[in-house]
This record gives C-alpha cells, sequence and structure tokens, in this order.
C-alpha cells in the first residue's frame, strides 16, 4: 500500500488551513470600537465592568435581556396563528 495514501500530509494542511481561516473569520467578527457609556435604546449608564466585559457593548443588562428573549421567542414560538383561528 506504500505511496497510495501519500495525500496525508496534503488533506492535514487542508485542515489547518480551514481552522485558520475560521479562526481569522472569527476574529474579524468580533465586536469592535469603543463600548458605549449609555445604553443605546434606553440611555441607561453601562456599568463599566460590563463595558470591558464586552467589548463593544451598545446595550445595558436590561435592554440586553429585553433583546435576547426577543430573539428566542422570533425562533422558537412562531406557532400563534393556529393559536389565533381557534379563538374564532
Ligand atoms: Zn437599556
Amino acid at each position: 500500500m506504500a505511496g497510495g495514501w501519500s495525500s496525508d500530509g496534503a488533506v492535514q494542511d487542508q485542515i489547518d488551513a480551514t481552522i485558520d481561516d475560521a479562526v481569522q473569520r472569527a476574529r474579524s467578527e468580533l465586536p469592535r470600537g469603543e463600548s458605549l457609556v449609555r445604553c443605546e435604546e434606553c440611555d441607561a449608564t453601562i456599568p463599566e465592568a460590563r463595558r470591558l466585559a464586552i467589548p463593544g457593548v451598545r446595550l445595558c443588562v436590561a435592554c440586553q435581556s429585553e433583546h435576547d428573549k426577543k430573539e428566542v421567542s422570533r425562533s422558537g414560538y412562531n406557532r400563534r396563528g393556529s393559536k389565533d383561528s381557534q379563538l374564532r
């Protein structure tokens, strides 16, 4: 079987390249720039600890959790149509 699997090294190179690519893409998608001192939505002061913990943070804790809830309900509960029709 000697010589038949000479591409092993190339495959490993490809995997390494893919990981490098993913790492670089992830890095470029990290939030950048200034954390906001005041919440973008409600104008509350964002604690310094939060600003340091989340670079580029834009929302206060309360608004962020509201935001997260909306994300969940948007992706998780799409069956309101059938419920409304039962009320008729
Ligand atoms: Zn807020």
